[in-house]
């Protein structure tokens, strides 16, 4: 089957060195595949899109020589995902995080992972609220899946590991991970390169194609940049962007002679995009067999 991958950034502010080496893994993984390649500009949440962002993601991009065949924006496609919501078996919610938390608490379980499951409440009592979210009631299973970049399976039990989630919020805008199940399959994208912080989100994106008859892709969460700090790279905590490094005169070539160290691989100190190709290539064997 022919490889299709893709870069999905959200516009909310200027990329920085590591969204710039996801984005380039990204590309190398198509690229090295002879495959296609999309780009997605992730724009549902519109209170967090910042004017302009897009634009400027496409210009880092082309200034790192990294080329895409085809382009989507989430805001024009509502009505697909308002079409696949209305095949799944979802319930209105108005509980507030505060009530979901006093909830959980009550209850003599504690939330098992990092985040709070939300114990069902709203199961029974329906509100009768226009205002109110979707959650969708997920099915009891456990989906699990095998990363391609570690190597490692990820299993979670549905409904006591990630409970049932909500879909549409309260103001009408469609939930991440219903916009990219939906957009993975529609796009016929068959390989995901993306930041390891969204591992934990990929059972339940698995869990929704499912349950639409969509297909599933391979995954390959890649690891996050971290600072001399070993924290991870992110503007709050004073990331300069590419677009202060390029204003600033460092040229393109030198950005990814450093995204390719970072990544343990040794290239001369200015490079271009392409002359990766040959190294992802040779990882991929380790990869993908
Ligand atoms: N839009 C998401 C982000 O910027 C990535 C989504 C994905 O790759 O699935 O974090």
């Amino acid at each position: 089957m022919p490889v299709t991958g893709r870069y999905a950034p959200s516009p909310t502010g200027a990329m920085h060195l590591g969204n710039a080496r996801t984005a380039l893994l990204a590309w190398l993984h198509s690229r090295a595949q002879g495959g296609q390649h999309v780009l997605r500009i992730e724009d549902l949440d519109t209170a967090r899109v910042r004017p302009g962002a897009a634009d400027l993601i496409r210009r880092d991009l082309t200034w790192l020589g990294l080329d895409w065949d085809f382009e989507y924006i989430q805001s024009e496609r509502r009505d697909l995902y308002a079409a696949a919501l209305t095949l799944l078996p979802t319930y209105p919610c108005t509980c507030t995080r505060r009530q979901i938390a006093e909830a959980i608490h009550a209850s003599a379980g504690a939330p098992h992972g990092p985040e709070a499951v939300y114990p069902g409440t709203c199961r029974a009592h329906h509100p009768s609220n226009p205002q109110a979210a979707l959650r969708w009631r997920v099915p009891d299973e456990t989906v699990c899946f095998n990363d391609g970049w570690t190597q490692t399976t990820l299993c979670q039990h549905l409904p006591s590991e990630v409970g049932d989630f909500v879909l549409r919020r309260g103001d009408g805008v469609h939930a991440y991970h219903l916009a990219v199940a939906v957009d993975d399959a529609e796009m016929r994208v068959t390989d995901v390169v993306r930041g390891a912080d969204l591992l934990s989100s990929t059972p339940r994106q698995i869990a929704l194609q499912r349950t639409l008859g969509l297909p599933t892709p391979r995954y390959f969460h890649v690891p996050l940049m971290t600072d001399f700090r070993g924290e991870r790279l992110a503007k709050r905590g004073g990331a300069p962007s590419l677009a202060a490094l390029r204003a600033g005169g460092v040229p393109a070539g030198r950005i990814l002679s450093e995204l390719a160290t970072s990544l343990g691989w040794s290239v001369p100190a200015e490079i271009r995009a392409q002359d990766l190709l040959p190294i992802y290539e040779s990882l991929l064997h380790k990869v993908i067999e």
